[in-house]
């Protein structure tokens, strides 16, 4: 393929908006998050710390017996002594390093090693949290106790003649799109090359081929998960349909661990990806223009509107880039309504790819292997803290709402050590709002993007809580048009009343899923679906 601007590359993704974060994806060290029972991190400084579970009285007077779990298993258990603990016990956003220390880890082998684990903690009354990618936002796949690393179950295998795919749960978005693309299919997925199939799935997961193809959990046919019961179900359309229903949309770590899922796959297109920049002095008239375009131009279409910051390079852009299923040929007909209603853009590029290529260019490692982009994220360095938030968006905005958008994105400007901040306007609609309301657990299916105010910064050690005001407060002064609903995926710990924000009138089914699989509530963080009544 040819190679791209690394700036403009980044630009492409969905997901995680800044450019810079999806680049410390490519470079950041094995990520681990996780969250957990009994976790809350502060508001403030988003600091795991633990909380008692009203479920889980205490570990009993003469402790767990770990080396008891260590022998059940296949795979290892790792102390805080151990070899490697360090590495595996990292969250992904560097925030979090030195508050995510769990008793133990099970880096579960196989998906027997989990059903022990789960059974482990519910017996000895030990807080858990369950980590594939590690990428929570909040960092809430940790916990004080034990983590079920599942990791290791990353195998992608495709069923040609069925037209699926089964994917283990730990496996990494990279690794599941070349495995996919080597045997001809895809699927939809997010940008970032290290995030979790699980984690992504669970909460939906949107990306840019999501308006033609869904979100990632609309392709899933059966899940393979334990329940708090300790039992190991594959659930599907006949076979636990609730479940099922919960586990696409309705979050990680609230129903189970789920060790795998089965997926569709599509043949693989030819995807053509494009970068508009304008000067930040018209950034006004590009939202306006982009969204009087953007929700209704051909499905096959997905794009970002992204307003982004950077005080160090004292530089504001205003850029549009997407995705267009098809050759590069008939995207320039596409884009011409957009181009019409604006000034001619001080950077344009269009250029046709595989699918291979195209995820990992989104992934910002255009022109390099998934092994070598993998790679890449697993050195660990330069990983860079970042503060995220949401909203969900229904319709245009109206031309205050738009000025407000530009306002707080130029605020990053005066925000101290912040390295780029902005919001990013991700389209939705599509395949994504052709499935009914009530069909998932997902609760946004009407939407016609998803809104995310982030900051990124390069001092490690910096107090997280200036850049965790500029997202929320951006989030906030847009609330008067956006209203109060977010997307799981991008978990915000201040959101008072998740449950209705994340699900909307999903949330009452997903309780009582919640009450019929994990009646004592072993499965729990701070924003788990609660049981019903709580
Ligand atoms: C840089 C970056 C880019 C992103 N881009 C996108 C994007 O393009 N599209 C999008 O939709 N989202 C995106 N996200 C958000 C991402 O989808 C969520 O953060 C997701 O939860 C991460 O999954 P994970 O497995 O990596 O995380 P983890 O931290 O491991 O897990 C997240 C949650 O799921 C639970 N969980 C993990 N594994 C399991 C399991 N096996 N069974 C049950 N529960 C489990 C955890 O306990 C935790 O509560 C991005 C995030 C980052 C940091």
């Amino acid at each position: 393929m040819r190679r791209i601007a690394r700036r403009e590359a980044l630009a492409l993704a969905a997901g995680l908006g800044t450019a810079t974060v999806v680049a410390a994806c490519t470079r950041r060290g094995h990520a681990s998050v996780t969250s957990s029972s009994g976790i809350t991190p502060s508001a403030s400084s988003g600091r795991p710390t633990p909380t008692p579970s009203a479920s889980l009285p205490g570990p009993s007077p003469a402790g767990p017996d770990w080396s008891g779990l260590a022998g059940q298993l296949r795979g290892r258990l790792l102390r805080q002594t151990s070899s490697g603990y360090a590495t595996t016990a990292r969250l992904y956003n560097p925030r979090f390093d030195t508050t995510a220390r769990p008793t133990a880890i099970v880096a579960a082998a196989t998906a027997s090693d989990v059903a022990v684990a789960v059974r482990f903690a519910a017996d000895a009354r030990v807080p858990f949290a369950v980590r594939s990618g590690g990428h929570s936002y909040p960092g809430w796949s940790t916990s004080p106790g034990l983590v079920i690393d599942v990791s290791s179950l990353a195998g992608v295998t495709v069923d040609t003649p069925r037209h699926t795919a089964r994917i283990g749960a730990g496996a990494r978005l990279v690794n599941v799109y070349a495995a996919l693309a080597a045997k001809g299919v895809g699927i939809a997925g997010g940008s970032c090359p290290s995030v979790g199939i699980a984690g992504l799935t669970l909460g939906g997961g949107v990306g840019v081929l999501g308006r033609a193809w869904g979100l990632t959990c609309d392709a899933v046919r059966s899940v393979d998960i334990v329940t708090a019961d300790g039992a190991a179900r594959t659930v599907d359309p006949t076979h636990d349909a609730d479940l099922f229903w919960a586990l696409r949309g309705g979050g990680g770590g609230s129903f189970g661990a789920v060790t795998g899922f089965t997926v569709d796959v599509h043949p693989v297109p030819t995807v053509s990806t494009f970068y508009l920049q304008w000067p930040f002095t018209v950034a006004a008239e590009v939202v306006k223009a982009w969204q009087d375009w953007a929700y209704t131009v051909d499905s096959r279409l997905f794009s970002t509107c992204k307003l982004l910051a950077d005080p160090r390079t004292d530089t504001r852009r205003a850029l549009v880039a997407g995705t267009w299923i098809g050759p590069s040929s008939d995207l320039s007909a596409r884009l011409a309504p957009l181009r019409a209603k604006l000034p001619k853009p001080s950077s344009t590029s269009i250029h046709a790819h595989t699918y291979a290529d195209a995820m990992l260019l989104e992934a910002g490692c255009s022109g390099r292997s998934a092994t070598s982009c993998l790679a890449g994220s697993l050195a660990p360095v330069k990983r860079q803290p970042f503060a995220a938030t949401s909203s969900i968006v229904t319709g245009p905005l109206p031309s205050t709402a738009i000025a407000m958008a530009v306002t707080h994105a130029t605020e990053a400007m005066n925000v101290a050590g912040i390295y780029e901040g902005g919001v990013s306007f991700d389209s939705l609609g599509g395949a994504v709002g052709a499935v009914g309301g009530g069909a998932t657990a997902f609760g946004h299916r009407a939407a016609v993007a998803t809104a995310q105010y982030t900051a990124t910064w390069t001092d490690t050690g910096a107090s997280p809580a200036r850049f965790d005001a500029y997202v929320r407060g951006f989030r906030s002064a847009l609330a008067p048009w956006l209203g109060s609903a977010a997307y799981v995926n991008y978990a915000d710990a201040s959101i008072a009343n998740f449950g209705p924000a994340y699900w909307g009138s999903n949330y009452p089914r997903l309780q009582t899923v919640k009450r019929a699989y994990d009646p004592h509530n072993l499965f729990t963080f701070p924003q788990s679906v609660r049981l019903p009544g709580a």
